[in-house]
């Protein structure tokens, strides 16, 4: 668990300042088990009174800065996590799982997949995002 002082670090490590608002939306991501999205972040700050802009800002200021890393999903929603190593879902990057029905996002530690035929060199490189899609749990069982 990171303390606030640690965040403090990580934004000044970044060259940010330690803005109340960067680290209010640090520490909403931090205790999360997946990403968030903008609107997401914007419901759990609502009673701090910042704007959504601001809390946007934030978002891509910190996302620009390596503290945190975008997952795009392909379903037109930016979410964002701690590229931190010290968080409990980050780490390196990860592939997710994408649920088709309820749109819950999950990160998932390890994914072996092997390709076949001639591919893109990129794919040999590693440079490739992999994620998954269908139905989680909950969805399953509903
Ligand atoms: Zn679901
Ligand atoms: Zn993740």
């Amino acid at each position: 668990m990171l303390s606030d002082s640690d965040l403090r670090d990580l934004l000044r490590t970044h060259d940010l300042r330690a803005t109340q608002s960067r680290l209010a939306v640090l520490r909403i991501l931090h205790g999360q088990p997946s990403p968030s999205s903008h609107p997401d972040v914007t419901e759990a700050l609502a009673s701090n009174g910042w704007d959504r802009s601001t809390l946007y800002r934030n978002l891509t200021d910190m996302a620009a800065a390596g503290i945190l890393r975008r997952v795009d999903l392909g379903d037109r929603v930016w979410r964002y996590e701690l590229a931190n190593a010290s968080t409990q879902h980050s780490g390196n990057d990860h592939p997710h799982f994408l649920c088709t029905a309820c749109g819950d996002v999950s990160c998932l530690e390890k994914v072996d997949v092997t390709i076949g035929g001639s591919v893109p060199a990129a794919v040999n490189l590693g440079h490739v995002a992999i994620q998954l899609r269908g139905l989680c749990d909950a969805c399953t069982e509903a």
